[in-house]
């Protein structure tokens, strides 16, 4: 399908200066042309006349169905006292839980701009159906808890399903949970398949103080040192998130690594975990993306807050009120998103031959008149109520607000009922 968006404030995300006021063009699920074309015969053209198109979000940290603990038992001392809260009903969790939940998350993630996630959850088959059917990108964590029998037990059972699924659009990724939940024979196993896909090791990483002093304390060193020496940054590339408590030797280190570190501002805030150090992170030449994490740690699943308070925090933390620049934030939450998720050739910025990830906010709003800068219009103006068209692979997921390829109604009707069932088992 041709389409062409008419009159609007274009910004490819490649550098603050390449935005432009005017048309572009749409073929065949790709980005045809940022300058207009002569003889375009579009099937569709969207007026963009008082909006901006940027590229869709990347959602580089996320657990899609914990949508259902939203809210629950939230108020916890620390992560710790939380998780106990949350292993617990996790265990309760069937498959079929997890297709709605993931439908209901996605629907969340469409209406707030993000076409792309990095998940790491249970029943990745299920996540995977919703996605595809959704019209959307991931990639699947495989998640590992505890021993080696556990993690082939896993391997052995979930696997199977969710390998019809692997695609350009559906990515696998071995996710170890953590270094308090994953024995070093596991993780090193994680490793390995990671290497044997020739894709990305997602792992939560030095998001707590106590994290790391337990890691010294067990291993003999801090987590991304325990990482190196089980090989994680010889054997794959890797999704770290959080990276809240990460040292300047560690970033010496991950600096020559093929590394991301996931930023998300509002569970590090929400559970008291500290402020990961995004100047240093950046400074040290390693890729900074953003995640909402889940929906019960955050809660909500809405990328663009995340940049905001990434913003502010960064702010707050250091005493700059430069210290993370809106462009360079919205810069972290797509292309920053992409490089994460192996997806930079595809998405993350507006160029040519790229996939027509694409969102558009509605400027015409009280919240952001006037438009001064675009930038920070967007990271302390707008709100995710300001995104009114969404596009993933040049098809429409969402157009006048509207969601297009889900039910939103029976969506919210089929999570709320198995809530209360799940509740009750
Ligand atoms: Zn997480």
């Amino acid at each position: 399908m041709k389409i062409k968006i008419e009159n609007a404030l274009i910004l490819p995300m490649t550098t603050p200066e390449a935005s432009y006021k005017g048309n572009l063009f749409i073929d065949d699920g790709k980005i045809l042309s940022l300058k207009d074309i002569p003889f375009f015969k579009p099937d569709k053209i969207i007026d963009g006349t008082g909006h901006a198109v940027m590229p869709a979000f990347v959602n580089a940290h996320t657990h899609l169905a914990m949508v259902y603990m939203r809210n629950y038992k939230d108020t916890q001392a620390d992560l710790f006292a939380w998780l106990n809260e949350i292993f617990p009903i996790e265990a309760k969790l069937v498959s079929s839980d997890l297709y709605a939940g993931s439908r209901l998350g996605l629907a969340e993630m469409i209406k707030s701009g993000t076409v792309t996630f990095a998940d790491m959850y249970f029943f990745q088959d299920q996540t995977a159906k919703a996605v595809v059917e959704a019209g959307m990108k991931a990639n699947i964590g495989f998640t590992f808890f505890g021993d080696l029998a556990d993690s082939k037990k896993r391997v052995k059972e979930l696997l199977p399903p969710l390998l019809p699924y692997l695609s350009d659009q559906i990515k696998i990724n071995p996710a170890p949970h953590a270094i308090y939940t994953t024995t070093e024979e596991s993780y090193r196993y994680a490793i390995d398949m990671a290497a044997d896909y020739n894709t990305a090791l997602n792992t939560h990483l030095s998001e707590t103080k106590k994290e790391v002093e337990d890691c010294i304390k067990e291993h003999g060193t801090t987590p991304a040192f325990y990482m190196e020496k089980l090989g994680l940054f010889s054997k794959c590339s890797s999704i770290l998130a959080h990276g809240v408590h990460l040292t300047d030797a560690e970033l010496d280190m991950m600096s020559t690594a093929d590394t991301s570190v996931v930023h998300n501002p509002s569970s590090n805030c929400k559970l008291g975990s500290g402020v990961a150090p995004v100047r240093k992170i950046l400074s040290h030449n390693i890729n900074l993306a953003i995640g909402t994490d889940g929906a019960s740690s955050n809660n909500n699943l809405n990328l663009l807050k995340d940049v905001n308070l990434a913003c502010l925090l960064a702010s707050v933390s250091t005493g700059n009120p430069v210290e993370l620049k809106p462009f360079e934030a919205l810069k972290c939450a797509t292309y920053g998103g992409a490089v994460a998720l192996g997806r930079e050739k595809e998405s993350g910025t507006i160029e040519k031959g790229k996939d027509a990830d694409l969102i558009m906010f509605d400027l015409d709003r009280p919240n952001t008149t006037p438009v001064n800068n675009i930038y920070s219009a967007i990271v302390y103006s707008a709100d995710a109520g300001n995104i009114d068209t969404v596009m993933c692979r040049g098809k429409i997921l969402m157009e006048n607000s509207q969601l297009t390829t889900l039910d939103e109604k029976q969506i919210k009707k089929d999570a709320q009922k198995l809530w209360e069932d799940i509740k009750n088992r």
